[in-house]
């Protein structure tokens, strides 16, 4: 293992290095932009690109790219070599032009409609906030891409808009309150990444992981989760040289990744990253990602990340853990030691409960995907039904502080809600709840319903905006108060009062708790088709358009791409499953038939019971014609599904009619599984896959 800090940011071409390498004024300009978020002059961005240019090519580098994050979930990139042509050789040149603004020829990434209607040309903007890095002999540029006319077409500039929203917004309440240090406010996360291992040459052996990242069929192996024996189980000597690999991979590329365990389901594992801004924490994520994959390869091994590789088994998921920050240090969802402290922790708390009662239908649109309908409400991950866990104590808080009542600490700390006076909380007095989609868990919350394949931007855009709306209230109202404090406490008061129905301390996998939300009138939006249509709804298109975060093309345009994802996902998983049926399933089913006939018939010398072969025979019959009356019904819903009139309406006709289709085709298919000798069986089953790695 090599000296972690020697390696730790070598391949980043960060504050250290360009302390060293730029020019005083230069470096002074550039912070100044970072730190504001404005524009960099060109002179000054020739003068970075030069010396980002000479430390990658130091590094043996030969190319550089604007990287991006497109629509598609992943992140793209276009290489350009930083040769110029000099005399009969070259010289290796970068400009700041260069370096600020790309125009990718990217007509073909999603753009719901939006690019039809303008240009089909689309540029990408250098993100100073993101350092820039080296990968695979590339140096890499993050970027925003937007289309010709400024509309964004991708993660990233909704992102950073977001965050500029909940800055504005929480500067005013900290003026208010009387702090005169913070300049700046920005939200920051450490998403917990989920994924499992399998052997390569398994993977490679199964259409639906190579084309759909999960398994299509496959019978339920005889050993799952039952025991737990793998959740936080030493791990397996091919799973640890990997995770080394890994850790050394991201630290090289400065990210912070901190922790590593066995996940709950065989085969699952986990890496949680410290935590950094929202907007370094969402590029870093994608790394990892992409990392995961590339390491995972080299050790002859397939790292899946999506949210339900097998059915029946633990999906995988994302936590985010968000909290707001101040420039000096802050953390404004901290409970303090002091009165003011606890007063401004108080309104914070306040303005993230108001903002996910009153926003629960984007939050739930933020992690909705045909993968993750897989999990969300199915008792592994949480419900579909958004609430808020806050954990007894601050509970006890809340009332105290909605009732007026003295607020008794567990402990010895006794306090009078009106004096302001509160406890400053203990980390593992809280999050006992490990269902709750939103859970305090100290000094930040965590969502837990985001999908593991998910790009985090999406979960932070709403989350940064919504917080963003719910202090933008709070700021108005306190703006035109003679007394902070006492105003400031009396709003907490009203918003604990008005939404506290949104907080539920409970299990929420007990099936009371559905029949309770109803009754809350909190939403249940069970899928991504019932989700989705919310995204344009007035309201919605007014909060996103009000904050800068979303035009209303944009948001209708997204809401486009979100539908036909939907689509697309589904077709290809039916397409697959169509042709994994015909070419691997029949086959076997038609071999072992013959066999079995041939047996049963007595050309083959006879087993030990004609009579059971006869049986067995017959039941693989009557299945294999099960099987294929299922595919070729199958097959006809997906050939009406072409038929339907807009977006909306396909998605839902492939949630109505494919996504069922394809689970009774399973079903069969399954069960012909568990009948048919493993000689006969050409994929690697359930178990194979999930314990493959020794
Ligand atoms: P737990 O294991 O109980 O969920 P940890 O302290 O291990 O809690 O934190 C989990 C994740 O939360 C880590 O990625 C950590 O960096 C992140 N985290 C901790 N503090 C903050 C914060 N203030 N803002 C955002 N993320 C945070
Ligand atoms: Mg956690």
């Amino acid at each position: 293992m090599s000296n972690v800090p020697d390696i730790f940011g070598s391949m980043v071409f960060n504050d250290k290095v360009m302390r060293q390498r730029l020019p005083k004024d230069t470096y002074k300009a550039l912070r100044r932009t970072i730190a504001s978020g404005r524009h960099l002059d060109l002179d000054v961005a020739n003068v970075v690109a030069t010396a980002m240019k000479d430390w990658a090519v130091e590094k043996g580098a030969t190319h550089f790219t604007h990287w991006f994050q497109p629509m598609t979930g992943v992140t793209a990139e276009k290489h350009d070599s930083f040769i110029a042509p000099s005399g009969d050789s070259v010289i290796m040149e970068f400009s700041g032009k260069e370096l600020v603004r790309g125009e990718p020829d990217a007509s073909s990434f999603p753009s719901g409609g939006l690019r039809a209607t303008f240009e089909a040309r689309g540029y990408t903007a250098w993100d100073p906030t993101s350092y820039a890095f080296l990968k695979d002999g590339t140096l890499c540029i993050p970027t925003a891409f937007c289309s010709y006319s400024g509309e964004a077409l991708d993660k990233k500039t909704p992102l950073l808009r977001s965050m500029d929203a909940i800055d504005r917004q929480a500067m005013r309440i900290l003026k208010l309150s009387g702090d005169t240090e913070a300049t700046r406010v920005m939200t920051t996360v450490g998403p917990e990444q989920e994924y499992f291992l399998i052997d390569k040459k398994m993977y490679e052996q199964r259409p639906d992981l190579i084309y759909c990242g999960r398994t299509l069929i496959g019978a339920r192996p005889p050993k799952g989760q039952e025991l737990d024996d793998h959740y936080f189980g030493s791990l397996k000597p091919r799973v640890s040289a990997y995770m080394h690999e890994l850790d050394e991979e991201l630290w090289k590329l400065g990210i912070l990744a901190k922790t590593k365990h066995n996940e709950v389901a065989p085969a699952q594992h986990e890496l949680a990253p410290i935590f950094t801004s929202t907007n370094v924490a969402a590029d870093h994520n994608q790394l990892t990602m992409e990392l995961m994959k590339k390491v995972a390869d080299r050790h002859g091994m397939a790292c899946l990340l999506h949210e339900k590789p097998f059915a029946g088994v633990n999906g995988s998921g994302k936590h985010n853990n968000w909290s707001i920050c101040t420039d000096t240090g802050d953390n404004l969802l901290e409970p303090g030691s002091t009165p003011s402290h606890n007063l401004r922790f108080l309104l914070f708390l306040a303005a993230v409960i108001k903002a996910v009662d009153e926003h629960q239908d984007l939050l739930r649109i933020s992690v909705a995907s045909a993968a993750n309908d897989h999990r969300l409400g199915a008792n592994e991950a949480p419900p579909a039904i958004i609430s808020m866990f806050l954990g007894d104590e601050l509970a006890d808080v809340l009332d105290a502080l909605e009732n007026g009542t003295m607020y008794e600490d567990r402990g010895t700390t006794q306090m009078e809600i009106g004096a302001r006076v509160l406890p400053h909380f203990l980390r593992d007095t809280t999050d006992r709840n490990r269902t709750s989609p939103f859970a305090f868990t100290g000094n930040k919350f965590e969502f837990r319903s985001l999908g593991s394949a998910f790009s985090i931007s999406g979960p932070n855009v709403v989350l940064n905006t919504i917080v963003a709306d719910a202090l933008c209230g709070f700021a108005d109202t306190l703006e035109n108060s003679t007394d902070f404090e006492r105003d400031a406490a009396k709003l907490v008061r009203d918003t604990v009062k008005n939404h506290k129905r949104i907080i539920f301390n409970g299990n929420n996998y007990a099936p009371e708790w559905i029949s309770e939300a109803e009754q809350r009138g909190l939403l249940n939006l069970r899928s991504t088709v019932d989700a989705l249509p919310y995204f344009i709804r007035p309201e919605n298109i007014a909060l996103f358009t009000r904050f800068g975060v979303f035009t209303e093309t944009e948001i209708r345009s997204r809401y486009e791409i979100l539908l036909e994802n939907y689509s697309k996902t589904l077709h290809i998983e039916a397409l697959t499953m169509i042709d994994m049926v015909k070419k691997d399933v029949l086959p076997a089913v038609l071999t072992y038939e013959g066999e079995l006939t041939g047996l049963a018939c007595g050309k083959k010398q006879l087993g030990v019971s004609a009579a059971l072969e006869t049986a067995m025979l017959e039941k693989l019959t009557d299945l294999g014609a099960s099987l294929s009356a299922k595919l070729a019904s199958l097959e006809e819903t997906v050939i009406t599904a072409e038929d339907a009139e807009d977006a909306a309406q396909t998605a839902r006709f492939y949630h109505d009619k494919v996504f069922l289709g394809m689970g009774e085709l399973r079903a069969t298919a399954d069960e012909l599984e568990t009948l048919i000798p493993a000689k006969y069986w050409p994929l690697p089953t359930y178990a194979e896959m999930l314990y493959s790695i020794k």
